[in-house]
C-alpha cells in the first residue's frame, strides 16, 4: 500500500488538486481545507458535509491528522506542555502560554535538535529528524483545540513562536510551508507578521530568509559578547561566528518593516555571561553593528544535568541598565512553566513535571 497522503501540510490549492485526483470537484476541496484548518477537526468522520463514500475514500489513501497526543502537563502559572508523537514514534512538544492580551503558542520545528548549545536541554536528543509542514501546523491545531475547544472560530488573535524543540532556520521550507497554510483567511488565518523565528545563527538561511516576501519576524540567540565564549556556548558559532553573524543581520535590518525591531535574545547564566564587563561588550558589539533592534534577556531555565544556574534577579536588573544607559531596548522575558519542563531551553521529552520528581525522589 501507498503511504497516506498527510493533509494537515496542504494548501487549499493543493488540497483541491488533491480530490480533482480522485474525480471531485474543486469546492470538496475547498471544503475540505475549511473542515481541517477552520474547523480544525481531525478526523474525516467529523467532516460530515463530506459524502460518506468520500470520507470512505479519505481513510483509505490520507490521514487528517498524524500526531498522537502522549500527555500534557499543566503549571501552576497556566502553561500548558502537550508531549506528542509522530507517526514514526518521535517526539514532538508543544507550549501554550496563556498571557493578558494574546495567547502564545511555542512549537518544535525538529524532533530534537543537532545543535549542541551547552544550556539547552533538548541538545541532550540530538537530532531525531526534522518535522513535517503538516506536522508544524497540526501542534498549533491540536494546542488551539485543547485551549478553546474544536470549533470554527479563535476567540482572539495567537501569536506562533518557533521556539521550542530544533533549529527552525535548519528546516526552513516546512516551516514556510506550514506559515503560508496556516496564513490563509480561510484556514487558520494566523499571517506572518503574528509569527517569530528564533535562530541559533545558520547565516545562509537567514540571508533566505531576507529575501522572503511574507516572512515572519527574526530571533536571534546570541548568549555571549565574544567568539571566544559564544564558542563554548553555542558550537554553531565555530561554522558562523559573531561578525558573520551580525553582518547577516545588518542585511536583514533592511527588510523590517516600520516599528519592527530584530530581536536577540541572551540567556542569563550564573557567573558565565552576566558580568558588568560582559554587558559593556555586548551593548559594543550591538552598537558598533548600528542594528534596529532589541535584546530579550532570558533567565536561564535549570534543569539536571545542565551545569548552569540562572542569573539573580538583580544581576538581570544590572545587566539591563547598563544595556540601557547604552541606548539598547531591553527586555527580560519571564519564566513560564518551569514546573513542567516547559520554559525555553528545557523540552527534552520528558515524561514528568517537577512535582511528579519530588514524589519520585520521596519514594525512593
Ligand atoms: N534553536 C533556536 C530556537 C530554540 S531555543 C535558537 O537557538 O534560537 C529558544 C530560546 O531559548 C533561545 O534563545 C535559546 O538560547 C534559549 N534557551 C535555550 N536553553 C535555555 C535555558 N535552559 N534557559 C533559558 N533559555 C534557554
Amino acid at each position: 500500500m501507498e503511504t497516506p497522503v498527510e493533509l494537515t501540510g496542504l494548501s487549499q490549492p493543493e488540497l483541491i488538486s488533491f480530490v480533482e485526483t480522485l474525480g471531485e470537484p474543486a469546492y470538496r476541496g475547498r471544503q475540505l481545507f475549511a473542515a481541517l484548518q477552520h474547523r480544525r477537526l481531525r478526523s474525516f468522520d467529523e467532516i460530515s458535509d463530506l459524502p460518506k463514500d468520500l470520507r470512505a475514500r479519505l481513510n483509505e489513501i490520507a490521514r487528517p491528522a498524524t500526531l498522537k497526543i502522549e500527555s500534557k502537563y499543566e503549571s501552576a502559572d497556566g502553561t500548558r506542555r502537550y508531549l506528542m508523537k509522530t507517526h514514526d514514534g518521535l517526539p514532538v512538544e508543544t507550549v501554550f502560554i496563556p498571557e493578558e492580551r494574546r495567547d502564545t503558542i511555542c512549537f518544535s520545528s525538529q524532533s530534537g535538535c543537532p545543535l549542541q548549545c551547552t544550556f539547552c536541554l533538548t541538545a541532550q536528543l540530538g537530532l531525531l529528524r526534522s518535522i513535517t509542514a503538516g506536522e508544524i501546523v497540526e501542534q498549533i491545531v491540536i494546542a488551539l483545540n485543547d485551549a478553546y475547544g474544536t470549533g470554527v472560530k479563535l476567540p482572539r488573535g495567537t501569536n506562533l513562536v518557533a521556539m521550542g524543540a530544533g533549529e527552525p532556520l535548519l528546516n526552513l521550507d516546512s516551516l514556510l510551508k506550514a506559515l503560508r497554510v496556516m496564513a490563509d483567511p480561510q484556514g487558520l488565518h494566523i499571517v506572518a507578521n503574528r509569527v517569530t523565528v528564533s535562530t541559533a545563527g545558520v547565516v545562509p538561511r537567514i540571508l533566505d530568509l531576507a529575501r522572503t516576501t511574507d516572512r515572519p519576524h527574526l530571533a536571534i540567540s546570541l548568549a555571549a559578547p565574544t567568539d571566544e565564549l559564544r564558542n563554548t556556548l553555542m558550537p554553531i558559532n565555530k561554522k558562523w561566528p559573531l561578525e558573520e553573524l551580525l553582518d547577516a543581520c545588518k542585511v536583514f535590518e533592511k527588510t523590517l518593516k516600520p516599528g519592527e525591531r530584530l530581536t536577540f535574545e541572551y540567556v542569563m547564566l550564573d557567573g558565565v555571561n552576566d558580568s558588568d564587563e560582559q554587558a559593556r561588550q555586548l551593548a559594543n558589539l550591538l552598537n558598533r553593528h548600528g542594528i534596529r533592534s532589541k535584546v530579550n534577556l532570558i533567565p536561564h531555565n535549570p534543569a539536571d544535568p545542565l551545569p548552569y544556574q540562572p542569573s539573580s534577579a538583580e544581576t538581570v536588573e544590572r545587566f539591563k541598565n547598563i544595556l540601557e544607559s547604552k541606548g539598547i531596548h531591553t527586555y527580560v522575558r519571564r519564566p513560564r512553566g518551569r514546573d513542567i519542563f516547559a520554559a525555553c531551553g528545557q523540552l527534552a521529552a520528558r515524561q514528568n513535571t517537577l512535582s511528579n520528581l519530588t514524589s519520585i525522589g520521596a519514594n525512593n
